[in-house]
């Protein structure tokens, strides 16, 4: 058998240990996990309590069209119900718009490091991958739209950046979309927003009327909380999604994902109370970076990426010792430093006293 060619340089993708995993191979009792920038605060009780009056029915094939969801959320994003597509996570979203975009002969655009799925659904489709190495943890927009020519068909904005947690402001989008030629699908891959505080980032929604090239991606896996049931979705104009629906499985989205996304947007106080609680905590993390000297990028989600005098790997196995799973910054392409999940005050906290220990040791030798 033989598979594609360009399958034979792609790995899989390897998650982070899990819990029991690490619980086994270290002989602990209690494993705290901050690596996939999950929510530390569960989800809403809102979804757990209409999830279980919508265990029924599972004979039959889910709304292949999500009409319900599709309702709520066009009017709470004010758009045109066709202007949504629905997707087992915006993972799928992304490998959706791989599917209907690239093929060999054609390039795309993306930062790096950056979320690593755009550039593997990219390369399954035999694209060209264009990488433009991030400045300062920032997306390189003027170098990004140099790269663009006349093959390009996608250009990929996460925003804010996955890993770093920065983010573009309005000036830079409205500048880069100035400039994006009109043919170039511009994906804002927006996992983060419901975390961002600051006033200048960039309203894409609000100006989508003006760019029918872009695509908003937004999912209900970080700040909802609900990762386990797959569920994301895009906002484009009506001919831009019209263009990604062949591409996408007739019954992508489960019908309990779909519950539960409509339970969880019907429980803003959720929201608020997990933001509240983050920043709070993502202060006292900066405070302690501050305090030790250790580097960060500025960081507008629920994360936040750490240089440190010792390497990730380093650092990634102590705090594994010591009950803590974090990303290692070398996994993730930026050497000596570690990707923290902001987890809960007193996770944080403890987090905070080992990760001490271990500059404290690494200063002595
Ligand atoms: C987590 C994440 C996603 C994927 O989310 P799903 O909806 O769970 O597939 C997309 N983009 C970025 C930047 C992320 O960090």
């Amino acid at each position: 058998m033989r598979t594609k060619q360009v399958l034979n340089g792609l790995s899989p993708y390897v998650p982070g240990k899990t819990i029991e995993e690490v619980k086994e191979a270290y002989g602990l009792e209690k494993i705290t996990k901050l690596a996939s920038n999950e929510n530390p605060f569960g989800f809403s009780d809102r979804v757990k309590e209409g999830l279980q009056q919508s265990i029924e029915h599972l004979e039959i094939y889910p709304d292949g069209y999500s009409r319900e969801l599709r309702n709520v959320l066009s009017s709470r994003l004010d758009v045109h119900e066709k202007q949504l597509i629905f997707g087992n996570g915006s993972d799928e979203i992304m490998q959706i718009i791989c599917r209907a975009y690239l093929e060999p002969g054609t390039n795309t655009v993306m930062a790096t490091p950056t979320f690593p799925q755009y550039r593997h659904n990219a390369l399954i489709e035999g694209a060209e991958v264009r990488e433009v190495p991030l400045v300062d943890g920032t997306h390189d927009l003027q170098e990004m739209l140099n790269q663009v020519d006349e093959l390009t068909r996608v250009v990929w904005i996460c925003n804010p950046n996955n890993p770093t947690g920065t983010m573009i402001n309005q000036h830079q989008f409205n500048d880069f979309m100035a400039k994006c030629p009109e043919d170039v699908l511009v994906v804002m891959d927006e996992a983060y927003v419901e975390y961002v505080t600051d006033i200048d980032f960039p309203d894409a929604l609000a100006d989508l009327s003006k760019y029918p090239n872009m695509i908003i991606t937004r999912t209900f896996s970080k700040a909802y909380g609900l990762a386990a049931l797959r569920i994301g979705y895009g906002i484009a104009s009506e001919a831009l999604i019209a263009s990604l629906e062949p591409a996408r499985e007739p019954f992508n989205t489960n019908a309990l994902a779909q519950k539960a996304a409509i339970y969880a947007l019907e429980d803003d106080a959720f929201i608020e109370k997990t933001n509240t609680r983050t920043k709070h905590t993502k202060d006292k993390l900066v405070a302690f970076c501050k305090e030790k000297g250790l580097d960060y990028y500025p960081s507008e989600t629920n994360f936040l990426l750490v240089h440190l005098p010792v390497t990730g790997d380093e650092m990634t196995e102590y705090l594994l010792q010591n009950g803590f799973i974090v990303r290692s910054g070398e996994a993730l392409g930026i050497p000596n430093s570690i990707r923290l999940t902001i987890g809960s005050e007193e996770q944080m906290d403890e987090i905070m006293a080992i990760m001490n220990n271990k500059l404290v040791e690494s200063k002595q030798v």
